[in-house]
């Protein structure tokens, strides 16, 4: 198995090759040709498998096969994480791996001034990693528009309803397009995480490793 033969085409495979990955995780050879052709995935992922780029690189391949908006407010995707830290980790990766292609990112989370996310919202972005609380701050001043929302991915998802967001996930995802692609990741899969997976995915694919 290897990364060309997933789906992904050269930006992303030379980015990988800087990178120094030589082959596909399990994960990401199973999630990246399902996530590219615009399937719903429910993945059971832990860290350290290579779940970050097992979304994030097929996320940019799926992008750069739409059209850019040209409203500035409006998104393209969504990655929503239960913490700063994620969230920063997650935008590192966007960057890495599409550090040959044109997109551009805005990280959002609580606990920093709201003006300067506002900001860079204001000035255009594709990619927005958040964390659920901030981003709704966010969209209750009118800073972001969902409207044109192609892809919502939600990376670690079991962490976010144990830390409470469960309500705030669910208030962002009424702002949301319903003919979104929709991914998620979770370590673990309470009924809880179950009942949201219903409510938020259509025929799901589900992946194991
Ligand atoms: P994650 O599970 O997303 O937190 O990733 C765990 C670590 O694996 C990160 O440090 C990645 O840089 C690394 N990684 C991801 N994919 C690969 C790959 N295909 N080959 C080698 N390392 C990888």
């Amino acid at each position: 198995m290897s990364f060309s033969s997933l789906g992904l085409s050269q930006p992303l495979l030379k980015a990988i090759k800087e990178t120094g990955y030589t082959k596909p995780t399990p994960i990401q050879a199973k999630a990246i040709p399902l996530i590219i052709q615009k399937k719903d995935v429910l993945a059971a992922a832990q860290t350290g498998t290579g779940k970050t780029a097992g979304f994030t690189l097929p996320l940019l391949e799926r992008l750069s096969q739409t059209k850019p908006n040209m409203n500035k407010y409006q998104i393209r995707a969504l990655v929503l994480t239960p913490t700063r830290e994620l969230a920063a980790q997650v935008n590192e990766s966007v960057k890495t791996y599409g550090k040959h292609l044109p997109y551009r990112t805005a990280v959002i989370y609580g606990g920093v001034g709201i003006n300067p996310q506002l900001a860079t919202i204001r000035k255009g972005v594709d990619i927005v990693i958040a964390t659920p609380g901030r981003l709704l701050d966010i969209a209750g001043q009118k800073g972001i528009d969902f409207s044109k929302l192609e892809c919502l991915i939600l990376d670690e998802a079991d962490r976010m309803l144990d830390m409470g967001f469960i309500h705030d996930i669910k208030r962002l995802i009424k702002l949301m397009p319903t003919d979104r692609q929709t991914l998620l990741f979770s370590a673990t899969f309470s009924n809880e995480i179950k009942k949201l997976a219903a409510t938020l995915l259509k025929d799901p694919v589900h992946v194991e490793v």
